[in-house]
């Protein structure tokens, strides 16, 4: 399976020559899985990946962490949305089935020109089983609820090849009730091959952010650590760290994974990087 990254920021888009690196576009990933189409989250980085697959004609199956800006404010620049004949698979698991569609809501007057309910896509709901996963013929999808403001969901995507997770906008450790707690996030990431997850902050920045739904990167790789995941991607960066902190934060994580002698791989999430999984093993090209 192959899984690009389409946008890798947080909170809000940030566009200079300090974050040109890691890339300035929010939340958006695609995976290639069983000859199917996934994409979670609807960021700024949505509308590059909508450019590549204006000649690609399949379903698209269009998961949703959450319905916060940073993850539905590319979806109007989607240009497959105004494909007639195309179908678009939408789901928010954990979220009230009500507002499944709230990413259309977006486009209404005065806040875009064309409303939701008028793009020429057909729009459809994703059912799930009564344990709210997703079977899409041979690929597994299976969720867990977020620790964040309003909720959300993770999401695990399972196949022969492999197994990735995506986890953004959780946060590991929050003053306030844990939807998930340490111990049912270490089994849910049983056997992940990939593991994709928010890590916002320095262990120095918690007094001011405490609360806010976002995880420290410390506790992201004590996670990744203990789940004993193959490959981490540091994923959600805050929008003021500029390329020259990530990559002394990349050093500091790797440094950390050997001295504690965890077989983990760590990387940092960054545009138009392409990871493959063939066979449980992780590349990135
Ligand atoms: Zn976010
Ligand atoms: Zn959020």
């Amino acid at each position: 399976m192959k899984i690009i990254f389409y946008g890798v920021r947080g909170s809000i888009p940030t566009s200079s020559a300090e974050t040109i690196k890691y890339g300035g576009h929010t939340a958006c990933l695609f995976a290639e899985v069983d000859n199917k189409l996934l994409i979670f989250d609807a960021g700024t980085g949505i509308r590059k990946l909508g450019n590549d697959l204006i000649n690609d004609l399949r379903d698209i199956h269009l998961f949703f962490s959450h319905y916060h800006w940073d993850h539905i404010q590319g979806f109007p620049f989607f240009k497959p949305a105004y494909q007639s004949g195309r179908n678009i698979h939408l789901l928010a698991a954990y979220l009230p089935r009500k507002n499944v569609k709230a990413v259309l809501d977006q486009m209404a007057d005065p806040h875009f020109p064309v409303p939701g309910d008028q793009i020429q896509a057909k729009v459809s709901v994703m059912p799930m089983d009564e344990e709210d996963n997703v079977q899409l013929e041979k690929t597994k999808i299976t969720t867990c609820a977020l620790n964040h403001p309003g909720g959300g969901a993770a999401y695990r995507v399972e196949t022969k090849e492999g197994c990735f997770a995506y986890i953004t906008d959780n946060e590991l450790d929050p003053p306030h009730h844990l939807n998930t707690t340490w111990e049912q996030w270490v089994e849910f990431l049983q056997g992940v091959d990939l593991l994709i997850h928010d890590a916002m902050y320095l262990d120095d920045e918690l007094s001011g952010i405490h609360g806010w739904g976002h995880s420290l990167i410390s506790q992201t790789m004590q996670l990744a650590k203990d789940a004993n995941v193959a490959h981490l991607v540091l994923f959600h960066h805050d929008p003021d760290r500029h390329d020259k902190a990530l990559d002394r934060i990349l050093k500091d994580c790797q440094q950390w994974m050997k001295k504690v002698c965890a077989n983990c791989t760590v990387t940092m999430a960054k545009e138009g990087d392409v990871y493959q999984i063939i066979k449980s093993v992780v590349q990135l090209n």
